[in-house]
C-alpha cells in the first residue's frame, strides 16, 4: 500500500473506532436528579433519615451535658485494603498502634475519662495487644465495630461481599473483647444502601457514622423506624479534616483546633446537649496533639455537670428516656 493510501486507512480505522468508542459509553449525567420525579427523589433522600430526637430530659447525675470522646483505630488498615504499600504512609498507620493508643490511654487515665474505640478487625489482628490495652483500663473503655478493613463500603458496592465483611469483623471483635460489639461505624462514615439494613439486622444498639443532627436521633430506613440510635459525628469536631487527608499534618498549631473542638463544647454545654468528638490515634496521638486534647478535657472538666461517657453508656440512657422525645419528622 502506498504511503499515503495507508495513512488514510489507518485514519480511517482510527475514526472508526473512535465512534465505537463514543457509541459504547454513555455520555456522563452531571446532575441526574434533575430527571427524577419528586417521588423519586423523597426515597433517595429518605432511604436512611433522621426520626425521632432522641434528647434526653436530663443527663444521669443531672449533669448538663454529655461528652463521648471516641477514637478510630485506623492505624494502616485503610491503606492496606487500597492496596497502597508507601512505606511513609503505612509506617504513620503504625504510629497509631506503637505510640498514639499507649498515649491516649494515659491520657485519659490522668482525668479519669472513659472513652469508645472503633477498631477494624484487621488493626486489631495486626496489633492483638491494642484490643487487651485498652480494655485492661478500669474506665471500663467500650470497643465497637468500624469494618473489617477500613473498607469503603459504597466502592465494595456488592452486598454479599459487605455482609461477609461486616460478619467477619464482628466475629472477629466478639472474640477479642469477649462479648459481642453493640456499637458500629462505618468506615469513613460511609454507608452504602445496604450498610443500614445490614447493621439492622445484626442487632447493633447503636451506629455513630452519620450527622444528621446534634442531639441522638432514631435511623429511619425507608421511612420506617429502625430501632438503632443514631449517635451523630461531624467533621467539624473530628480531627480527621485539620491532621490527616488533605491536610496530612500540615495544620500548624493544634491551639486552631482546640478553638473549634472548645466552641463546639461549649454550645452543648449551653443547650444541655450530647457532644461527640472523633479522633484517631495515629493523628491525634502525636504529642502537641495529645497536648491539645489535654487542654481540651481540662476545659470540660472545669464546668460543673459534665458526664462523661462511652457511645454505650450514652445510647442506652437516650435510648431509655425516649418517652421524652418529639414525634416524628417524616
Ligand atoms: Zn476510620
Amino acid at each position: 500500500m502506498a504511503p499515503m493510501k495507508r495513512l488514510l486507512a489507518v485514519l480511517t480505522v482510527a475514526v472508526i473506532a473512535g465512534s465505537m468508542v463514543v457509541a459504547q459509553t454513555p455520555a456522563p449525567v452531571p446532575h441526574p436528579g434533575i430527571k427524577l420525579s419528586l417521588d423519586d427523589l423523597h426515597k433517595q433522600m429518605f432511604h436512611v433519615s433522621a426520626g425521632r430526637r432522641l434528647k434526653p430530659k436530663t443527663w444521669p447525675n443531672n449533669s448538663r451535658v454529655a461528652v463521648a470522646l471516641s477514637f478510630d483505630v485506623d492505624n494502616a488498615s485503610a491503606a492496606l485494603a487500597r492496596g497502597n504499600l508507601n512505606y511513609e504512609v503505612i509506617s504513620r498507620g503504625e504510629y497509631g498502634a506503637v505510640d498514639g493508643l499507649p498515649r491516649i490511654l494515659r491520657l485519659l487515665e490522668k482525668h479519669k475519662v472513659p472513652a469508645s474505640f472503633f477498631v477494624p478487625a484487621v488493626s486489631a489482628a495486626l496489633h492483638p495487644k491494642m484490643i487487651p490495652d485498652i480494655l485492661a483500663s478500669p474506665l471500663k473503655h467500650e470497643v465497637g465495630v468500624h469494618g473489617w478493613i477500613h473498607e469503603l463500603l459504597p466502592a465494595v458496592n456488592n452486598e454479599a461481599e459487605e455482609q461477609r465483611l461486616l460478619t467477619q469483623a464482628i466475629d472477629h471483635l466478639t472474640k477479642a473483647i469477649g462479648r459481642k460489639p453493640v456499637g458500629y461505624r462505618a468506615p469513613s462514615w460511609q454507608f452504602s444502601q445496604w450498610t443500614p439494613g445490614q447493621i439492622k439486622a445484626a442487632g447493633f444498639l447503636y451506629d455513630s457514622s452519620l450527622m444528621a443532627s446534634d442531639d441522638a436521633y432514631e435511623i429511619l430506613i425507608d421511612g420506617q423506624p429502625s430501632g438503632i440510635v443514631e449517635l451523630p459525628i461531624e467533621r467539624i469536631v473530628d480531627d480527621f479534616p485539620y491532621f490527616g487527608g488533605n491536610a496530612d499534618g500540615s495544620n500548624p498549631t493544634p491551639s486552631a483546633v482546640l478553638e473549634v473542638f472548645q466552641s463546639e463544647f461549649d454550645v452543648a454545654y449551653e443547650e444541655g446537649g450530647l457532644y461527640v468528638l472523633t479522633m484517631h490515634p495515629h493523628l491525634t496521638g502525636h504529642r502537641s496533639r495529645v497536648a491539645m486534647l489535654d487542654k481540651l478535657i481540662q476545659h470540660m472538666k472545669s464546668k460543673p455537670g459534665v458526664w462523661f461517657a462511652t457511645h454505650e453508656d450514652v445510647a442506652r440512657h437516650v435510648k431509655g428516656a425516649s418517652q421524652a422525645t418529639e414525634a416524628p419528622r417524616h
